[in-house]
């Protein structure tokens, strides 16, 4: 969430239609994490029902995580907080807390909180952003893919994954990829080619670093991920990252674009849709 939702806000004009106000939250109910059935580790069976003990879930989404620096976290919200209402309406059941989309333009989305069983009134500023939502997927695998498959659309991050990045900056590389890849619609397609690849790289790299993360180590990144991962089923199943000269190429002269842009105090806009 702290990678994906700053990311998300900054991708905003890349988005069109598909908005939603991004608040800076992570919510789980009890449902939540029986749709995250670990495939590769030893504690499936009683994973979900452990995780809503240990985190005292309920059917109403709980704030787990509060991302630094974003809306709802300015507006005083707190891990712990259990949200009941949105603009005074009870929440039904698929609700997304995390990716509301605004009401009638408002610049402000009123939640009702509980904390410590008292109700508590806050507002929260609406940051838009792209509507697609991360998730974090059980597995040692280091992989990530994105989806467009009605309400499961989104980005999905393995364990693996995060425990082989090194920091925020090379995890942004690996989103803002992600991402593009759903902006461009390439979900959409049967499967991913070289120029689909090229094209999620370059605005991949643009949306990661608008988000104001650091991708001159772009090219490392994928590298290390390839070696370690050759066979990596990255994106939706298709053995689509090997690292090529001409990709290596193609990234370098991205990154190289952008720390242009960024030094000389330019917008950073890509240069177009698609290579
Ligand atoms: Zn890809």
């Amino acid at each position: 969430m702290r990678v994906s939702d700053p990311i998300r806000i900054a991708a905003a004009p890349f988005c069109e239609d598909h908005l939603a106000s991004v608040l800076g939250i992570y919510t789980a109910k009890k449902a939540t994490f029986e749709h995250m059935i670990p495939t590769d580790l030893p504690f499936e069976k009683a994973f979900a029902a452990d995780a809503a003990t240990r985190f005292d879930l309920t059917r109403q989404p709980k704030v787990l995580l509060v991302v630094p620096g974003l809306p709802a976290e300015r507006a005083g919200v707190a891990p712990g907080d259990v949200v009941t209402r949105v603009h005074g309406k009870k929440l039904t059941r698929y609700v997304q807390v995390d990716s509301l989309r605004p009401k009638d333009d408002a610049e402000h989305l009123q939640l009702t909180l509980e904390r410590g069983g008292v109700p508590i009134e806050v507002s929260v500023e609406s940051r838009l952003g792209c509507s697609t939502p991360s998730r974090f997927m059980f597995g040692t695998n280091v992989n990530a893919f994105a989806t467009h498959f009605g309400r499961n659309t989104g980005i999905y991050v393995f364990g693996g994954m995060l425990e082989f990045m090194e920091s925020d900056d090379d995890l942004a590389v690996i989103m803002g990829h992600e991402l593009a890849h759903m902006i461009l619609k390439h979900t959409q397609q049967m499967r991913a080619t070289q120029k689909s690849e090229a094209d999620a790289d370059y605005l991949g790299l643009y949306l990661a670093a608008r988000a104001g993360f650091d991708v001159s180590e772009a090219v490392d990144v994928w590298d290390r991920m390839a070696r370690t991962n050759p066979y990596s089923t990255i994106d939706w199943g298709y053995y689509s990252h090997p690292m090529s000269p001409a990709r290596s190429v193609m990234l370098r002269s991205t990154v190289a674009e952008i720390a242009a842009k960024r030094a000389s105090g330019q917008d950073l806009m890509p240069e177009r849709a698609s290579r």
